[in-house]
């Protein structure tokens, strides 16, 4: 065979390879590296949603490029956030949302009920930032939420006060008897 024609399989051969070596440095789509951004997207709201006082919500997962994404967080009312339709073509999809100001009327440091039944419809996991700067993972598919870390983990509104016991996981039922 020709050196030229050597020259250019070997060419082919270490393009692919190429190709095969930048998908395997793109992030896998683990559910550490969907924590992190949560973690990071929600501190960086959550001054935001202190001054407005109203909740901010969006998605998060592996966009079709191969990369863990966020969309961009919309802003709710005082109580509730509305998710919008979630992204097409998305993998490993979550989601995350914020719940505003610190208020003593009702207790807004844990997942609401109706958190879990909007995850639970959508069949998606999801994080949750508190005013008191607690992060909480919740698992809609199996209608239950778990503390992640403690308050202060993420920024926390300066006029919160810990007016109320708060547990490390609740389920639905946990949450709608409390
Ligand atoms: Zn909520």
């Amino acid at each position: 065979m020709p050196i030229a024609w050597c020259n250019m399989i070997f060419f082919l051969l270490m393009l692919l390879a190429a190709c095969g070596g930048k998908n395997e440095a793109l992030p896998s789509p683990n559910a550490d590296n969907i924590l992190s951004l949560a973690r990071v997207t929600l501190d960086s709201i959550q001054s935001t949603s202190f001054e407005e006082n109203r909740e901010y919500c969006g998605f998060i997962g592996v966009a079709p490029n191969g990369e863990i994404s966020v969309t961009v967080p919309k802003p709710g009312q005082t109580n509730h956030c509305n998710f919008g339709i979630m992204p097409r073509n998305w993998q490993h999809v979550s989601a995350y949302h914020t719940h505003g100001r610190h208020t003593s009327s009702y207790n807004s440091e844990k997942p609401s009920a109706a958190d879990l039944q909007g995850h639970h419809e959508f069949g998606i996991t999801g994080f949750l930032a508190t005013p008191g700067g607690r992060l909480w993972y919740i698992d809609g598919p199996n209608l239950s939420a778990e503390l992640i870390c403690g308050p202060s983990c993420l920024t926390q509104d300066e006029t919160y006060r810990p007016v109320h016991s708060i547990d490390t996981s609740y389920t639905i039922h946990t949450l709608l008897d409390g």
